[in-house]
Order: structure tokens, then sequence, then C-alpha cells
């Protein structure tokens, strides 16, 4: 395994999205024992760190991919490992060609190799995503789950059906009491459910239903976006997506179309707390409709 230190002489040189990465800051938050979190841009990563070596959970985008790595390499001064990643998003797999090459073994569930693999096109942001090269793709994929042991803990990754994308996996970190739960859980805001990559909102409410059941008043849980949550963030993100699941059913009972429902304002009272973040209520609401079969 290489050091770490190499990391800068493979940094993959100026994409567009390399444009504005050299201002981003890479902060580090504890979540448990050997258990961080790191913010800078893209989805949220989650570290464990201690005498084996590091774990990464996602991995933002390649620019940042050199000062991730010192930043996660000073928690350990071990290698990086193995990188997880908790779905096929550019957001949350960009730096995976940088780690890869550089020695640490992907990690994923079966369905993100796949889409990584071929073209993929997201129509609400209207992005084209390009065939990953193959140093970037996962060389260890999962079906349902996946066990690490290392750090003094156990990494439980398993896979949650249909809920952001058809390719979702949640990590537990089992002795210090914290989940990653990549974007099916975003704390504070309507979430992207990614229709065409299979993600369902009924998917969605069964992740946290899961993740509630195992986690407790001192659980930390990262989540995909948005600050570090306790297990009440998540329970407030689930009881709202369960209301809008209400409601949707309700219309779609009294045979409303999209246009109706997108037309009633069925989430007005909802969007002054939760609408403020990645999607527009209408956005929201549209893929929640149609991930309910509703046109
Ligand atoms: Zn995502």
């Amino acid at each position: 395994m290489r050091p770490m230190a190499l990391l800068l002489t493979v940094m993959v040189p100026g994409t567009a999205l390399a444009q504005g990465m050299d201002t981003v800051t890479i902060v580090r938050q504890r979540a448990g024992d050997n258990v961080y979190m790191l913010t800078g841009r893209g989805g949220n990563i989650g570290v464990s760190a201690g005498v084996d070596g590091v774990v990464l959970i996602d991995d933002q985008f390649a620019p940042l991919a050199g000062k991730i790595g010192r930043v996660a390499g000073a928690l350990s001064g071990r290698p990086i490992r193995f990188v997880i990643n908790t779905h096929w998003h550019g957001d949350h797999t960009g730096g995976n060609e940088v780690f890869g090459s550089a020695g640490s073994l992907i990690v994923a569930h079966d369905n993100v190799r796949q889409r990584m693999s071929k073209e993929q096109f997201i129509a609400t942001f209207n992005s084209r995503t390009p065939p990953a090269p193959a140093a970037a793709l996962p060389v260890v994929t999962f079906s349902d789950t996946l066990s690490l042991y290392l750090n003094g803990d156990t990494l439980q990754a398993f896979h949650v059906a249909r809920a952001h994308t058809d390719g979702d996996a949640i990590i537990r970190f089992r002795r210090a009491n914290v989940f990653h739960m990549g974007d099916t859980f975003m704390n504070g805001f309507y979430p992207f459910i990614d229709v065409g990559s299979g993600g369902t909102l009924d998917g969605v409410i069964a992740a946290a239903d899961l993740v509630l059941a195992g986690s407790d008043g001192a659980t930390r849980i990262i989540p995909g976006h948005g600050p570090l949550a306790r297990r009440e963030d998540l329970k407030a993100f689930r009881d709202m997506l369960a209301t809008v699941r209400t409601r949707l059913t309700a219309a779609k009972q009294k045979g409303m179309t999209l246009d109706q429902v997108v037309g009633a304002d069925l989430l007005a009272d909802l969007n002054p707390v939760w609408g403020d973040g990645f999607l527009k209520a209408d956005q929201f609401v549209t893929l929640a409709w149609q991930s309910m079969g509703g046109r």
C-alpha cells in the first residue's frame, strides 16, 4: 500500500468540477470512537481511523481527494485501505479513481458498479454522467450485507432496496454506535429521490425505519447531506416523509394527476421547514409521486 502523500501526484487535473475546489476546506467532526464525519463539498464522508488503517465512506470529488486523504490520513497515520460507496452519484464517488489508483479497495453494492460502468442520466438535474474509468469502479461488490473487522469495531454495510437509488448501502459502526446513511437521509430538507436510478419514497421511509430500530439516544447518524444527526432528527425526517406519503396516497385515490398534485400545493405547511434545501417542493413532490406510480 502506497502512502497517502502519493495521492498528491496522482490528482486528476483540472476538470469543470475542479473549479472553485481549491477554496474548499475539509472539516472534521468526531462522531464516535475512531469515527469521524468529514465535510467539504458534496456528500458527507464517514471515516473509521485507527491502528488498522482508514476506511472512507464516500469520497466527494476528485479534486478534493488530496485534501481528504491528508485529513483522514492524519487521524491514523496509516493507509486508506477501503473506500465504501453508499451509492453511485458523482458527489459521493468522485474521488474513487484517485483512491483506487493509490491502492484503496473500493467497495459498494452490485448495482453501484453496474451503474458506474454505463452512462447515467438524471432528468431532474438534466445531468449526464459518463461511464467511470476502470480505476474508479468498485472491486468488491455485495448484494445484501458485508462486514469489515478493523480498528476495534465491526463495520456492517447493508443494502436497502430502492430508496435513494437501487444501489444504496447504509454503514453501521457497531461499537461506535454510528450510522452513515448516504443519501437515504438528508438532514433537514426534502430528499432527492433518484427515480430514474430506481429510488422510491417507500424505500427511503423503510431505510429510516431500519436505522431508527437499531439506534438509541447516544447514536450519531451521518446523513448524505446536512449536519451530523441524532435519532430524533432522523425521526422528524421519517415522520415528514410518512405525512407526504399519506397525502399523496389520498390524492392518488381521488384520481388526481401530477399537474393537479403540484397545483394543489399539498405540502404548503411543510415547505417552510423542509423546502429550503436540495430540491424545490415541486421537484420533490414530482419525484415522490412518480415513485408511487403516479402519472
Ligand atoms: Zn445521491
